[in-house]
């Protein structure tokens, strides 16, 4: 299902959109293309590349490479491909970086609560801590020489829902650039990825909170906003797990991260949700070229801290000597 539509002119470029479903969402792509026909070939090729990306990581398809190296590398290491190495070292980087707060092994936890939602009761205590058992990202081994992954046990289900629609949208974005389209921005619900910006613009303008940023070459992704909640006798848990309680987070946060891909932003954000407001901005300062905003409602207050490089991007947006 391909969607056209011409939204705007700039000089002998005009701007197109698509929208299409994919990982469970919707992927809106807005480019900058001479003529219809290369915006549809476009589009094509990139949706076609997300379509490709949800075969291999996705947790729901049975035969998913993602849900096959469950199996095939219990104890020894097993080759995958380019896309799910690349996916699974950064979320390994990610898990050393944020003290395991984000953790692509919480499969056997997440599918529990997963079910919980669709049950609308709480997941039963015993299932959830023999679930645990077969989770921790310390059992999941990757060889960069050989690409290859091992896991150390039977029975553990790897999840990348936290960070495989970031990807996807750098990889579409990626996409668009080889077939000679830089200005462009792929949207995946709360997951964005930007490239140059529209002609004689800073930047792509996206609403955060109350802020306005305009961004080029950079990925945001906002966590916690998510439909995804189970009710429980008027306690909401999300979607995102605690690694150590192994419960949906019942904290009220929302976290904005702006970094260079989304990849990074997805699984940042998701993390930061986990680590709550101060120790996870204390952990963005640390990082490179990675921005937050984190607003959190305690007890009816609602608590709004911007990182450091946060402030900076909401002030301005420098031009690009752009080419055109
Ligand atoms: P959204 O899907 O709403 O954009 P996130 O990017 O925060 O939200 O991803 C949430 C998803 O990530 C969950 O549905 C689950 O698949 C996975 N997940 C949950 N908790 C964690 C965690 N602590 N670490 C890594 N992934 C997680
Ligand atoms: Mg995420």
């Amino acid at each position: 299902m391909l969607l056209i539509t011409l939204t705007a002119s700039a000089g002998d470029l005009r701007e197109f959109e698509a929208v299409e479903p994919h990982m469970g969402t919707l992927f809106r792509i807005k480019l900058y293309a001479a003529d219809e026909q290369h915006a549809a070939a476009a589009f094509r090729t990139a949706f076609d590349r997300v379509r490709e990306l949800d075969a291999s990581l996705s947790d729901y398809k049975a035969d998913s490479e993602l849900n096959r190296i469950v199996v095939t590398a219990v104890g020894h290491p097993a080759g995958v491909s380019e896309d799910l190495f690349h996916v699974l070292a950064t979320s390994q980087k990610l898990a050393e970086e944020t003290g395991g707060a984000f953790d692509v092994t919480l499969g056997p936890v997440i599918r529990l609560w997963r079910e919980a939602r669709k049950n609308n009761r709480l997941p039963d205590k015993l299932a959830l801590e023999e679930a645990g058992k077969r989770c921790g990202y310390r059992k999941l081994h990757l060889d960069k020489a050989n690409r290859s992954v091992t896991l150390d046990q039977a029975g553990m289900q790897l999840d990348l829902g936290g960070i495989a629609k970031g990807y996807a949208a750098d990889m579409a974005l990626g996409t668009l650039k080889r077939l000679g389209i830089h200005r462009a921005l792929i949207a995946a619900s709360g997951d964005l990825a930007f490239g140059d910006p529209p002609p004689g613009q800073c930047g792509w303008k996206i609403g955060v909170d109350s802020a306005i940023l305009e961004l080029r070459n950079a990925a945001v992704s906002t966590s916690g906003d998510s439909e995804q909640r189970l009710d429980a006798g008027g306690k909401l848990y999300s979607h995102i797990i605690d690694p150590i309680s192994r419960m949906g987070l019942t904290s009220r946060i929302t976290v904005t991260i702006v970094s260079p891909n989304g990849a990074l932003s997805d699984g940042i954000a998701t993390a930061v949700s986990v680590l709550g407001a101060q120790p996870g901005m204390e952990i963005v300062e640390r990082m490179d070229a990675v921005a937050a905003l984190i607003v959190a409602t305690e007890a009816g207050m609602r608590n709004r801290t911007e990182s450091t490089r946060f402030s900076r991007l909401t002030r301005n947006c420098v031009p690009d000597p752009h080419k055109r």
